[in-house]
C-alpha cells in the first residue's frame, strides 16, 4: 500500500481507504463491519471515514468498535459534522452544532479525537468566520487533528484560508469531494488553484458513482443493490442523467478496455482515481468482503494504466 500526504500536512493516508455510508449498519452488521475493517488493515489501509449522519450515528458506532481492535496510533478516522438531527440547532456549522456535534461523535466513535473532522457541506445560514473560528476552537482543544470541508466550492474554500490567514487561526487541510469517471469537474479544474496555492489534500468518494461503473446498471436495477435500497439516490443519479444510455454505452467500453487489462470494471475506475495526483486518499464503499477484496487490487491495477491506456479511457469519457 502507497501511503500519501494528506496535501501539504504531515499526515499520511493509504491511497485506498475504508468509508461506511449505507453500508456500516444498514448491510454490514458489526461482525462483517469488523471483517472487512480487519481485512482492510491487513492490507494496508489506514484511514477510515464516516459521518454523524450516516445511518444516524449506527456507522460511527459500529466503526468505533471495530477500530478498538487497534492502536490508535496506527489508524486515522474522521468524521463529517452537519447533519446531526431534526432540530434547529442540530443542523449546520454554527459554533454550537460543531461543537456539540463533535461531541456527540467522539462519544459513539467511543474515542478522544478523531483525526480528521469535516464540515459536511457548505452552510449559506451561518457565517463562515463562526465555522472557521469553531473548527480553530474543536483542534485547539484537541478534539481533532485536522479540520477540512466537502462539497465546498473553490471559492468558500479559498475565503476560509483568508480569514484563517488573517487572523492567525487554523486553516483546513484537506477537502472531501465526489470524485470518479462520471465527475470530474471539480478535481481537476475548480480546485487546481487551491492545491497549488495551499496544498489542499482530498479525500475522494464515491469512485464508481455508487456502483454504476461497475456496469451493474446498464441493464437495469438489480434487486438489493444500492440503487434499489435507496431510492431517494436513485432519484438523484437519474436526474443527473447518469443511468441512461449514453453513459451506459461509455460503461460498455470500459468493461471492454478493463477486460484486456485483466481487470474488473471496478478496479479500473478505482485505479484511474488513483493516477490524479491531487487525490490523497480513494475512499472505497465495499457492501460485502468480497467487494473490498477485489476494490483493493486496483492498487496493483494503477501500474497498468499507462500513457497510452488512460489516453484511451479519456476517449471514452471525456
Ligand atoms: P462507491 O462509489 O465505490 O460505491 C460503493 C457501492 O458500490 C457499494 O456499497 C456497492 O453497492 C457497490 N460496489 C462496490 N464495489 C463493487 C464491486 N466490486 N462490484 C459491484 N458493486 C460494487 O463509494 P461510496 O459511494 O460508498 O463512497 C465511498 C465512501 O465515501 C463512503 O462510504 C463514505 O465514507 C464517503 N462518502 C462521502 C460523502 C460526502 O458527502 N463527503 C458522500 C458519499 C460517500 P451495492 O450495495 O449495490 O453492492
Amino acid at each position: 500500500m502507497k501511503y500519501n500526504h494528506l496535501g501539504r500536512s504531515g499526515l499520511q493516508v493509504s491511497e485506498l481507504s475504508l468509508g461506511t455510508w449505507l453500508t456500516f449498519g444498514p448491510t454490514l452488521n458489526f461482525a462483517q463491519a469488523r471483517e472487512c475493517v480487519h481485512f482492510a488493515f491487513d492490507n494496508g489501509i489506514n484511514f477510515f471515514d464516516t459521518a454523524e449522519v450516516y445511518s444516524n450515528g449506527v456507522s460511527e458506532s459500529i466503526l468505533g468498535k471495530t477500530l478498538k481492535d487497534f492502536n490508535r496510533d496506527e489508524v486515522v478516522v474522521s468524521t463529517k459534522i452537519y447533519w446531526g438531527g431534526d432540530k434547529p440547532n442540530q443542523i449546520g456549522l454554527s459554533r454550537k452544532h460543531l461543537i456539540e456535534g463533535t461531541k456527540n461523535s467522539l462519544k459513539r466513535l467511543k474515542m478522544d479525537y478523531v483525526d480528521l473532522l469535516f464540515c459536511h457541506r457548505p452552510d449559506k445560514h451561518t457565517p463562515l468566520e463562526e465555522t472557521v473560528l469553531a473548527m480553530d476552537q474543536i483542534l485547539r482543544q484537541g478534539l481533532a487533528f485536522y479540520w477540512g470541508t466537502s462539497e465546498w466550492s473553490a471559492e468558500q474554500i479559498e475565503q476560509a484560508f483568508k480569514f484563517a490567514k488573517e487572523y492567525h487561526l487554523i486553516a483546513p487541510t484537506m477537502e472531501q469531494p465526489e470524485y470518479n469517471m462520471l465527475a470530474r469537474k471539480r478535481v481537476e479544474k475548480e480546485y487546481v488553484p487551491l492545491y497549488q496555492k495551499h496544498g489542499l489534500g482530498t479525500t475522494i468518494w464515491s469512485p464508481l458513482a455508487a456502483g454504476i461503473l461497475t456496469g451493474k446498471y446498464n441493464k437495469g436495477i438489480p434487486q438489493k443493490s444500492r440503487l434499489d435500497r435507496v431510492s431517494w439516490l436513485k432519484k438523484e443519479y437519474e436526474s443527473y442523467h447518469l443511468l441512461e444510455q449514453p453513459v451506459f454505452d461509455k460503461i460498455d467500453k470500459l468493461m471492454r478496455l478493463a477486460k484486456e487489462l485483466d481487470c474488473s470494471p471496478a478496479q479500473l475506475a478505482i485505479a484511474w482515481c488513483l493516477k490524479n495526483p491531487n487525490v490523497s486518499t480513494v475512499i472505497l464503499g465495499a457492501s460485502n468482503l468480497d467487494q473490498l477484496k477485489e476494490n483493493l487490487k486496483a492498487a496493483e491495477v494503477k501500474e497498468r494504466l499507462t500513457d497510452n491506456v488512460m489516453a484511451r479511457i479519456e476517449g471514452i469519457i471525456a
